[in-house]
């Protein structure tokens, strides 16, 4: 597949210019993914992740869905013009979506095109899951992840622990708190659970947070709505590099086979687990 015919970029750094919607090639979509930033004009998030790939920049675009509407148009329409499939239309952008007031209708409208136009597109929400702890985005996001399936969510999950959350994530959300949100949301409705697998400031993660996790992830996965796990590392530059560094392959293994193991010994029938060096 040619991506880049399509208007696809290796990398998100469009958004920072700007840009409400930016045709990307994903390796965690696996293929042409069409982002939604619903903050062109700064960055909006409750975290302050060592890894995050939002560099600083000033925007002086806001948000539009009229904008967002014929822009995701035009991207399809541009790729349908080159054969490329549409993998899928993705929220996420220069910050947490869920904080924006714009975040609900945006995605309902999305949806309406996504229905028109790439019937075939999943329309995802990838969140850091603290959206969970608001009442109405608790049940807007539950409605739109039950069947008929709106939406699909794709909860960050980086840590078995506080201690590695806090290291990692840097956010002043209370681990406990937001893991219990998590917990409670995927006993009853569906969700991919991302990891990010990354040393901070030398340090590898250590194994006991790595057991941690892996018997979180379990528990979180066990009433079987979690349909996939996926382990990824630092593949791109970051504002606050050298704080997180990307480690070898074979260290992603080893967090996935401590949740292969976690999996067993819960006896749940986990979901796959997608690597992402
Ligand atoms: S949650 Fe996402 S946007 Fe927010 S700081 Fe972390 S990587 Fe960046």
């Amino acid at each position: 597949m040619n991506t880049e015919n399509a208007g696809a970029v290796e990398n998100h750094r469009s958004r920072e210019e700007g840009l409400i919607v930016y045709p990307v090639y994903s390796r965690r979509s696996g293929g042409l993914s069409i982002g939604v930033n619903l903050y062109p004009d700064k960055k909006c998030c409750n975290f302050n992740c060592g890894y995050c790939e939002v560099f600083p920049f000033a925007g002086g675009v806001s948000f539009s869905r009229a904008v967002m509407e014929s822009g995701l148009r035009k991207a399809i329409a541009q790729a349908a013009a080159r054969n490329v499939p549409v993998k899928d239309i993705c929220f996420s952008g220069n910050g947490e979506p869920t904080m924006s007031p714009d975040f609900a209708p945006a995605l309902l409208a999305a949806a309406l095109v996504r229905d028109e136009a790439a019937a075939g597109a999943e329309l995802v929400v990838i969140s850091n899951g603290t959206g969970l702890l608001r009442e109405d985005c608790y049940a807007f996001l539950e409605q739109a992840t039950r069947p008929p399936v709106l939406a699909r969510l794709w909860l960050k999950l980086d840590a078995g622990d506080p201690v590695w959350y806090e290291k990692l994530d840097r956010c002043d959300i209370g681990f406990e708190r937001l893991t219990g949100a998590i917990k409670k949301f995927s006993r009853r409705n569906g969700c991919v659970i991302q990891t990010m697998h990354c040393s901070v400031n030398g340090e590898l993660p250590p194994l006991e947070e790595i057991c941690a996790w892996a018997g979180l992830t379990a528990e979180i996965a066990k009433p079987g709505n979690v349909r996939l796990v996926q382990v990824y590392g630092k593949a791109r530059p970051s504002p606050h590099d050298p704080v997180c560094a990307a480690l070898p392959a074979s260290s992603l293994e080893e967090r996935a086979d401590a949740l292969r193991i976690a999996f067993e010994t819960a006896g749940v029938k986990g979901p796959p687990i997608a690597i992402y060096e």
